[in-house]
């Protein structure tokens, strides 16, 4: 049986009838454009297989009822009119919640029963956040039949989390979990959200992108993530540029003397060779040429650790134990200081990269990581379950 199938067949259980819809929003990877997104830079993420999967039926008496397969231990009973970003619950349940709320304004008023499961794993980098939401954002507006885009929703549902839930993300996650395409990464102009589909089939030329979650999130990561956002916010305003977007690689030798700040200079350096390299990375995957994405992503890696000083030494170590063994090219995905590491590979190298990242860890005492090929896949769908009419 499918999770679809999987899914109805437990909201039966849990609520004694079948939902009147199911939908399913993936997590994501973003190949290239690290920090770039507060700076209304560039991004290229692309959807993974692993999914958050949502089952839904209306609730006449305007009730939220949500439940969790992952956190079974909170469950949620409110009154859907009553939902206020100032008495959010703790927990997962913000997140959905925070939809139901974010999503009343746009005319979907209703109260619903939720059940949720899914394979994304938490926390991990790969925005479950975003593809919860997303999941749950396509029941409800196809429960309440409003009509609503794909990026209204995605926004809808980067409401939900920054304003609900309290997280100060950027759009792309959920732009990815609702607008990517099997087969293609998605590049976002994160400035005016203009877009376009990038073919990145890996398998069609003997290519492998493999996961390496490290497993480890250190402490320092949300706040050097503030720091680094508020540095950025420095340089721009001191440089007289609405965002440093607005800088290219031929404008930094001036910006750096005018920063006085070598520390501050070398952050602005990763933002503005960083967005380079994303449109770089457009360039080649558009002319067919998957090799040559691999210097720039282990250019990326290399701007991270050394510029912007965000890696760590879990990350450094499995991006250079990949290239070691063989790989094209690698770099740690995501926030920093923990998370997963991204590597590009010819499909025969795949062996060798794995042995090579399982002993670097293992002489360092580290745990192994866990390591996974990623497929570009399709973005939110919605599942039709057949069901059996009973005749008399
Ligand atoms: P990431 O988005 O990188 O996975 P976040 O901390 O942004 O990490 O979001 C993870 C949170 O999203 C989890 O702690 C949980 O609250 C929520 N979440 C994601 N998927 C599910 C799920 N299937 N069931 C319940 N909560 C989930
Ligand atoms: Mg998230």
């Amino acid at each position: 049986m499918n999770e679809a199938a999987a899914l109805a067949d437990r909201f039966q259980h849990v609520f004694g009838h079948s939902p009147e819809t199911i939908w399913s929003a993936p997590g994501r990877v973003n190949v290239i454009g690290e920090h770039t997104d507060y700076n209304e830079g560039f991004v290229l993420p692309f959807a993974l297989e692993q999914r958050v999967y949502a089952a839904a039926s209306h609730r006449v008496d305007g009730w939220v009822v949500a439940r969790s397969v992952q956190v079974p231990s909170e469950v949620a009973a409110v009154e859907a009119h009553s939902l206020r970003p100032d008495a959010r619950p703790d927990g997962w349940l913000a997140y959905p919640l925070g939809v139901v709320w974010a999503l009343r304004t746009l005319g979907a008023t209703g109260g619903l029963d939720l059940l949720v499961d899914g394979n994304v794993p938490l926390g991990s980098g790969l925005s479950s956040s975003a593809a919860l939401e997303c999941a749950v954002g396509c029941a409800i507006a196809d429960l309440a039949g409003v009509q609503l885009s794909r990026v209204d929703l995605a926004l809808a549902c980067q409401i939900a989390e920054r304003e609900f839930v309290g997280v100060p993300c950027g759009p792309m996650d959920q732009l990815a979990a609702l607008l990517c395409t099997a087969g293609h990464v998605l590049f976002i102009d994160t400035r005016d959200l203009d877009r376009r589909q990038v073919p990145l089939d890996p398998a069609s030329s003997g290519h492998t992108l493999l996961l390496i979650d490290t497993k480890v999130r250190h402490s320092l990561a949300s706040s050097a993530y503030a720091d680094r956002r508020r540095s950025c916010e420095r340089a721009a305003k001191w440089l007289g540029v609405r965002a440093l977007r607005d800088l290219h690689v031929a404008d930094l030798e001036v910006a750096t003397g005018e920063l006085h700040d070598l520390s501050l200079a070398r952050r602005v350096k990763h933002v503005v060779t960083e967005n380079a390299r994303v449109c770089a990375a457009v360039q080649v995957l558009e002319e067919g040429l998957l090799e040559d994405l691999g210097p720039l992503l282990t250019g990326s890696h290399i701007s991270l650790r050394d510029d912007y000083e965000v890696s760590c030494l879990e990350l450094d170590l499995a991006a250079e134990a990949a290239e070691r063994g063989g790989a094209l090219g690698a770099r740690m995905i995501g926030g920093g200081f923990g998370g997963s590491v991204l590597v590009l590979a010819d499909t025969t190298a795949e062996a060798s990269i794995r042995s090579s990242i399982v002993t670097a860890f293992a002489e360092r005492d580290l745990r192994e990581p866990d390591i996974s090929c990623a497929t570009p896949s399709t973005g939110a769908s919605e599942h039709f379950i057949a069901t059996t009419v009973a005749h008399s």
